[in-house]
């Protein structure tokens, strides 16, 4: 038996990277797995966690759009009955240095990374609060919530955010048995990152005490730890996995 045997999770951005990597890591664990994404990737990894013998449920959705998160809830009832764990992953890391930023530019960031974690929180939260159990667990960044980072002020103002989000829905969901965390990565080798180069992720590696690039799954399994019930007096916390990146 898993620790989430019969868990119904929903992951978002789970297409790639550290969001496949949480999808996959639920799934061993027995969650059934709403695996939500913008690209068509969600179906290879509907298969993946077919393949270890749990259910999967593939659906598109873009985490700006209302519609597609109502729609991604309804489908998700409809299917499971129920949702225990929501995982705001979805998130974009566009480098710009700030005098070259456009308003538009910020705006996208922070729908993305921000306003998408509204969303599907808002969505949720009313079957969690009837069910008087829930596992809310958003992925912030070192980047605004422990150090800055240049070329990266609408990322960090939202990854900031969510730590504040974070901070005040652990508070007023508390009395309904729901736990509301989140998880600030390090460097982390994801598609996503790959994009910078050779070289800025080998100097970022000489700045990492444990000498490496974070896996998606250091990321996986810190938030297997938050969805399950090993973490039921924790809420309202962020939990730094950077291997040791923002020490001082
Ligand atoms: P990634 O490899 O770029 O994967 C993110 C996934 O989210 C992609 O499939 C992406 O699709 C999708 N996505 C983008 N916009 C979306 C939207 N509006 N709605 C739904 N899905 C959307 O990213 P990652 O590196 O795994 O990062 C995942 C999360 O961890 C992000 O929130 C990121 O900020 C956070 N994080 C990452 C690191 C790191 O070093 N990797 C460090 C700290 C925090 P497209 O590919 O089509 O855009």
């Amino acid at each position: 038996m898993g620790k989430l045997q019969n868990r119904v999770a929903i992951v978002t951005g789970a297409g790639q990277g550290i969001g496949k990597a949480i999808a996959l890591a639920l799934a061993k664990e027995g969650a059934k797995v709403v695996v939500s994404d913008i690209t068509d990737l969600i179906f290879d990894v509907a298969k993946e966690i077919e393949a270890l013998g749990s259910e999967a449920l593939p659906i598109k959705c873009d985490v700006t759009n209302p519609n597609d998160v109502n729609k991604m809830v309804k489908t998700t009832l409809e299917k499971f009955n129920r949702i225990d764990i929501l995982v705001n992953n979805a998130g974009i890391y566009p480098f710009k240095p700030f005098i070259e930023m456009s308003e538009g530019e910020w705006d996208k960031v922070l729908n993305v990374n921000l306003k998408g974690v509204f969303n599907c929180t808002k969505a949720v939260v009313p079957k969690m609060v009837e069910q008087r159990y829930g596992k809310i667990i958003n992925i912030s960044s070192i980047a605004g919530a422990v150090v800055g980072f240049p070329q990266l002020a609408h990322y960090s103002a939202s990854k900031a955010g969510i730590i504040g989000f974070t901070r005040a829905l652990a508070l007023e969901l508390a009395p309904y048995g729901i736990n509301v965390n989140a998880v600030a990565p390090g460097p982390i080798e994801t598609p996503g990152t790959k994009i910078l180069g050779k070289e800025t992720l080998e100097s970022f590696i000489k700045t990492i005490p444990l000498g490496r690039m974070g896996k998606p799954e250091d990321v996986a399994n810190l938030v297997v730890f938050l969805a399950s019930d090993d973490s039921s007096f924790i809420t309202g916390q962020y939990i730094v996995c950077d291997g040791g990146y923002t020490l001082p």
